[in-house]
């Protein structure tokens, strides 16, 4: 989707830096400690309205090579850096997150059409957060020493090496930190190269890394298109460590590139969850979870997609979802009171609408949405898609294997007491990333949770996230698991030295 380049000539002279939402970026890449032009830039359109944001610098394999070689030129001395100023430097960058966090959440919403209030009051904070959890992680790192017959054992977490890092655009700056921050704590370098499509909040975080004083090289980013400049930085053979965030055929791109050179990977790619409403469910909660799948205008990994309803609570729950439907507001993601703004790109709501049109062809009804917002099309650019519900779908048909990254979800129903059928189709698909229950009885709930192949399990509550607990996905969903230790790990090499209790020079 996003990986196809438009061809655009060298321009000489293009200006470097571009006002957004009044914040002035610079749209260049952040190498070694320095800003370096690419001789091509590609345009940056912002979701609101269809208009060009900025030129961005297009990076190519000369400027992935430099990026590379500046951290792992950095990376011997932050990998010696104590990590009490590792973790200072950490807080640093933490507080000038939280220094700009208006300009920070401007720019996101300009950049990627996401609500400027969920910027201001959820991403931002936990923006933050996510250096400041890390950088006390390390603090509390406790060296695990134990015995064998005699033998000390005694565990260390060594810095890896540069890790190259590959975000997706749906929460560029959220999805990136929880990358940076365990990957600058451990002690390893970054590279990171964000989606062409937001390619601007990473470019404000180079400055404040800067400004909080991490040393040259420790922290780049390399702007592009994948196979341009994502695809060179996999495959440097002097990257330890390449943890992406994205699509299942990019992380086969990704995978073949490492296994040359076997850098390890760590993957947290698509999801298609279930949300199941079992019968003795409060129907009012269990409806308040489903209207929160459109968080995002559906663009979320974890989005419970599939309504899976007991049969006999159907209707009930099918009204309170369109009463709250019938109630959200979309529009312009600046405006205090929209609740669902645009999706990202006019070829990801071709895609969103292609999956739509497939499924009313093959029999599904559309009880809500269907198509695009043609009231917001001619004002703010057509990108604004309905949120959309989707009734008498198959099991095994498109719309409820495949991922969509729109709003839109579809509803099937189980018969009353078969738990058996309800987590044959909760577990129908080949992904695994998350799913949710709404539950009365917490014995059946938790007996249904147990047989669910998910990362992420939420049981009457849906996106509560703990930065210490483990997230990913099984399956096609991902490799590996991301917070807490689960993070912080992935960027060591955890090394156990066993110190024998003889040989030792007597002195004195
Ligand atoms: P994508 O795979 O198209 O792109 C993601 C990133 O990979 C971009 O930065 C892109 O430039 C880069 N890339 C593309 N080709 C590359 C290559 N050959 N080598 C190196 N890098 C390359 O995904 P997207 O469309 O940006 O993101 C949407 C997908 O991300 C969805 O499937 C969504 O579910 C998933 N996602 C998963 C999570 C999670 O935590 N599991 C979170 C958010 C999004």
């Amino acid at each position: 989707l996003t990986g196809t380049p438009r061809t655009s000539a060298p321009r000489t002279g293009t200006p470097h830096t571009a006002t957004v939402a009044a914040v002035p970026v610079d749209t260049r890449h952040w190498i070694g400690g320095a800003r370096v032009a690419s001789p091509a830039t590609f345009t940056d359109h912002s979701p609101i309205d269809g208009a060009p944001l900025a030129e961005i610098a297009r990076g190519t394999a000369a400027e992935a090579r430099a990026a590379v070689a500046a951290a792992d030129t950095a990376f011997p001395g932050w990998a010696a850096t104590p990590p009490a100023e590792r973790a200072r430097l950490l807080h640093a960058v933490a507080d000038g997150v939280d220094a700009r966090a208006e300009d920070l959440a401007a720019v996101e919403t300009a950049d990627n059409g996401a609500l400027l209030r969920s910027h201001r009051r959820g991403v931002l904070p936990r923006v933050a957060h996510n250096f400041r959890y890390f950088a006390d992680r390390l603090l509390a790192l406790a060296h695990d020493d134990f015995d064998t017959r005699g033998h000390t054992n005694h565990v260390t977490w060594d810095p890896a090496g540069p890790a190259v890092l590959i975000t997706p655009w749906n929460a560029p700056l959220m999805l990136a930190t929880w990358k940076i921050a365990p990957a600058l704590a451990a002690g390893s370098t970054v590279v990171l190269k964000p989606a062409e499509w937001t390619p601007l909040t990473a470019s404000l975080l180079a400055d404040v890394t800067h400004e909080a004083g991490l040393p040259p090289g420790v922290f780049n980013v390399v702007q592009g298109y994948g196979d341009e400049a994502g695809a060179p930085l996999t495959a440097d053979p002097a990257v330890r460590r390449i943890s992406f965030t994205g699509s299942v055929p990019t992380a086969h791109r990704i995978a073949e590139a490492a296994a040359a050179h076997l850098a390890p990977c760590s993957f947290e790619l698509g999801g298609k969850s279930p949300l199941l409403v079992l019968a003795d469910a409060d129907l009012d909660l269990a409806a308040d979870l489903a209207v929160e799948q459109y968080d995002n205008a559906g663009q979320v990994c974890l989005a419970a997609t599939r309504i899976l309803v007991e049969e006999s609570v159907r209707d009930a729950f099918l009204g309170r979802f369109l009463d709250r439907v019938a109630k959200l507001t979309q529009g312009d993601p600046r405006d205090e009171a929209t609740d669902i703004g645009p999706n990202i790109h006019p070829r990801h709501v071709d895609r969103v609408d292609g999956f739509v049109r497939r499924a009313l062809a093959a029999g599904a009804k559309a009880v809500v949405g269907g198509g695009r917002n043609t009231a917001l099309d001619g004002a703010l650019g057509g990108k604004y898609y309905l949120p959309t519900l989707l009734t008498d779908v198959d099991q095994d048909s498109e719309i409820v294997q495949e991922e969509v990254f729109g709003p839109v979800l579809t509803l099937q129903t189980f018969p009353d007491g078969d738990d058996d059928e309800a987590v044959r189709l909760a577990n129908g698909t080949r992904f695994g990333l998350a799913a949710t229950l709404a539950a009365g009885d917490r014995e059946r709930a938790a007996r249904i949770a147990a047989r669910l192949v998910a990362g992420t399990v939420w049981i009457n509550c849906f996106y509560v996230r703990d930065l210490s607990a483990p997230f990913g996905g099984s399956r096609r969903s991902g490799v590996g698991r991301e917070g807490g230790d689960w993070s912080f790990d992935f960027y060591c090499d955890v090394k156990n030295t066993v110190t024998a209790p003889k040989g030792w020079a007597e002195h004195g």
